[in-house]
């Protein structure tokens, strides 16, 4: 029979199946960079029915695959261990249809996020899905990630945007569920059980995906707030009375002091003497009246102080100005950066950082730490920026962070996911009993343990 690339090879052809030296460096590892190992193979099916093939010989063989989306992941999800062989979707992308009536997307695993978003746009409609990655990931990686990301706050998450899913399991056999429909409820909701497994339950190899109306206007802000109680009264504040709030972003003085004055950004919109920054952004559809809503409910929240200072976007390029600050371009130039994506209740957010920060302060009294996040889907993300320290800080770092998490009962991924990153914390915020359904659901539908082992669970 040979061994199983040698199986491989035959049944898929040498164009679909590379031997591990061959494999390029890129696909040792995702953008984690942690640990890159060269897989024993790499297979690059065309089609779902090459998926089904290669994994039913994988199981088989008892042989462990990784797949591979457009390895964005920061978690080490995609990344093989020595002996895996790695599965990219790359080669599966495209759009099938467009349905305009029922406002739905059928695509391809491996197309670029960016590209259904442009193809969603040319058809008039918004995949509502976006992320900073947007050009590089994937459609199926960021289902089995169900990844967040700008919009959240107005769509939901990637699962929110999913109707229909095709799958491969682990011995190969082909699950079409296809669906348009947005009500469905003729039995389990299979599609769920697949979506931010990060890949250990299945291959997702197509999805159609629920489209919404394009804005028709988009306004946004830079605020500077005196107290977390105003950060989360001007939340709420947009939500009722202006409704179509699409973005709350918001940043400790920490992260807008360093991100402000760094030489790399070129326009700070307000001063760096506030405790607290936001920035909102409204999508709205009346594009006649949505401006002056918009700054009218800022000037009364100035008025009555609960925004102390804040800057309107005059044109796209501002507020794509604003939108580069939020993503925190400079702080990648350090030499070891840490970073976390957390989840808290909304209330306890600014106790957390205040902790947080406190307890890496004391034990790192050199490192910069900067807090910053999503705050209306309740998501932090922290950067520990450090110099001087080897990689082995990290852990410490982590049991750090993730100690805090557990005791204001967070969880230890918001959107990015376990991968091999947090697994060792994923009973911080899981109890035994999920745990347990987790382990059976992987048992049921994976039982000899090949799909992206060492990960998630
Ligand atoms: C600059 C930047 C900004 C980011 N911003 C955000 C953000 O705002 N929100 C957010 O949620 N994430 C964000 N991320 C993280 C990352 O982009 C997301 O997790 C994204 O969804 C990963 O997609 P990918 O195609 O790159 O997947 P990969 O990294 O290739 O894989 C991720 C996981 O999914 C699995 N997988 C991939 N494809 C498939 C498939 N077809 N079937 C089954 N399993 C599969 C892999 O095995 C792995 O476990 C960001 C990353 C970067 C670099």
């Amino acid at each position: 029979m040979g061994d199983i690339v040698d199986q491989l090879t035959q049944a898929l052809g040498a164009d679909v199946v590379t031997a591990g030296p061959d494999v390029d460096k890129r696909y040792h590892c995702d953008w984690s960079a942690i640990d890159p190992v060269q897989p024993k193979a790499l297979i690059r099916p065309r089609s779902t029915a090459e998926v089904s093939t290669a994994l039913r010989l994988c199981h088989t063989a008892g042989q462990a695959v990784v797949p591979q989306g457009g390895l964005t992941g920061l978690a080490g999800g995609a990344t093989p261990r020595r002996g895996d062989i790695v599965v990219s979707l790359e080669r599966m992308a495209g759009i099938e249809e467009i349905d305009k009536v029922a406002a739905t997307m059928t695509v391809a695993a491996g197309t670029v996020l960016e590209t259904a978003q442009r193809a969603a746009d040319e058809a008039g409609f918004l995949l509502a899905l976006d992320l900073g990655a947007r050009g590089s990931c994937q459609v199926g990686g960021n289902l089995s990630t169900n990844a967040g990301g700008n919009r959240v706050i107005r769509y939901g998450m990637a699962r929110e945007q999913v109707l229909g899913l095709e799958v491969v399991l682990a011995d190969g056999e082909i699950v079409t569920s296809l669906n348009k429909m947005l009500k469905n409820n003729a039995g389990y909701d299979i599609k769920q059980v697949f979506i931010g497994a990060e890949g250990t339950l299945g291959i997702i190899t197509r999805a159609t995906l629920r489209l919404h109306s394009r804005p028709l206007s988009r306004a946004t802000a830079f605020c500077a707030l005196a107290d977390y109680a105003s950060v989360v009264g001007l939340l709420r504040r947009m939500q009722s009375e202006l409704g179509g709030i699409s973005a709350f972003e918001v940043m400790w003085h920490d992260f807008y002091d360093f991100i402000a004055n760094h030489p790399t950004t070129k326009q700070k919109p307000l001063p760096d003497n506030y405790p607290y920054y936001a920035l909102v952004e409204f999508s709205g559809s009346d594009p006649d009246h949505d401006l002056n809503r918009f700054e009218a409910l800022l000037a009364k929240a100035m008025a009555d102080g609960a925004v102390v200072d804040a800057v309107v976007a005059q044109s796209e390029q501002a507020a794509r100005d604003f939108w580069l600050i939020r993503e925190g371009h400079g702080i990648d130039t350090k030499p070891l950066v840490i970073n976390f994506d957390v989840s808290l209740p909304i209330a306890d957010i600014d106790s957390f950082a205040a902790e947080c920060r406190a307890a890496l302060s004391a034990k790192w009294p050199d490192s910069l730490n900067v807090f910053y996040g999503h705050i209306g889907d309740s998501n932090l993300h922290i950067s520990v920026m450090m110099e001087g320290y080897g990689s082995e800080v990290m852990h410490e770092v982590d049991a750090v962070v993730y100690q805090a998490v557990r005791a204001m009962k967070g969880s230890v991924s918001a959107e990015h996911g376990v991968g091999t990153l947090k697994r060792a914390y994923l009973g911080h915020s899981r109890g035994a009993a999920e745990l347990s359904v987790m382990r059976r659901l992987k048992q049921a539908l994976d039982p000899k343990g090949i799909l992206n082992p060492g990960k998630l669970i």
